[in-house]
C-alpha cells in the first residue's frame, strides 16, 4: 500500500481527518499517514478567505519522500484566481486541498457525508479524473452545496473505470 500524508491547515479536526483515512482507504486503497497541522500561508489571503493553490503548495513542500500523494484539509474558507470561492483545489498526480468551511452543518451525519464527497472528489482529480456529467456521480462539479447535497458519495460506472485504471498504472491494486 502507498502512503497518503494527510495534513491540516490552520486547525486539526480529528473527526474530518477520520472521514479522510476511510475515503483515502476505502476509494482509493491508500494509506493514510497524519502529517500534523501546517500553518496558514497568509499570502493571498483576504478577508478570512485564504488563497487555494498557495494553501496547497505550502503543504506540497513538506510531502515526506515516501508519501505517494498529500491530502490537505482545512476549515477556512477558500478561494482561486476568479472564483469567489471553491470547495477545494487538485493538482493531478501530486495532491489536494479540501476546505469544510462550507460544508458545515446542525446534522452531523449530513456534515460528514459532505466531506467524504468532497474528498472523493478532489482525489479524483489526484488521480487524473475530469467533472463527469452525471449529476449523482461524485466527479460532478458542485457549484453550491444543493449539488454535492444531491450527488452520490460515488463514482459512476464510467469514473470507475478510469480510476481504477489510474490506480493500476500507479501501482496500487
Ligand atoms: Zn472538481
Ligand atoms: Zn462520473
Amino acid at each position: 500500500m502507498k502512503i497518503c500524508s494527510l495534513f491540516s491547515v490552520g486547525v486539526s479536526l480529528p473527526e474530518v481527518e477520520e472521514e479522510a483515512e476511510k475515503v483515502l482507504k476505502s476509494k482509493f486503497s491508500l494509506l493514510p499517514r497524519f502529517e500534523g497541522v501546517v500553518p496558514p500561508d497568509a499570502r493571498g489571503s483576504r478577508y478570512s478567505q485564504l488563497l487555494a493553490e498557495l494553501q496547497l503548495e505550502n503543504v506540497l513542500i513538506r510531502k515526506p519522500e515516501d508519501s505517494i500523494f498529500v491530502l490537505a484539509l482545512t476549515p477556512y474558507d477558500l478561494y482561486s484566481d476568479g472564483l469567489n470561492f471553491v470547495f477545494g483545489v487538485a493538482y493531478p498526480f501530486r495532491g489536494c486541498i479540501v476546505s469544510y468551511a462550507r460544508l458545515l452543518s446542525g446534522n452531523k451525519d449530513l456534515f460528514l457525508s459532505r466531506v467524504r464527497k468532497e474528498i472523493a472528489h478532489e482525489m479524483g482529480h489526484v488521480f487524473g479524473l475530469q467533472h463527469c456529467p452525471n449529476p449523482k456521480c461524485v466527479m460532478h462539479f458542485s457549484n453550491s452545496l444543493a449539488d454535492t447535497d444531491y450527488k452520490s458519495e460515488d463514482f459512476c460506472p464510467s469514473c470507475r473505470e478510469k480510476l481504477l485504471l489510474s490506480m493500476e498504472r500507479l501501482g496500487l491494486v
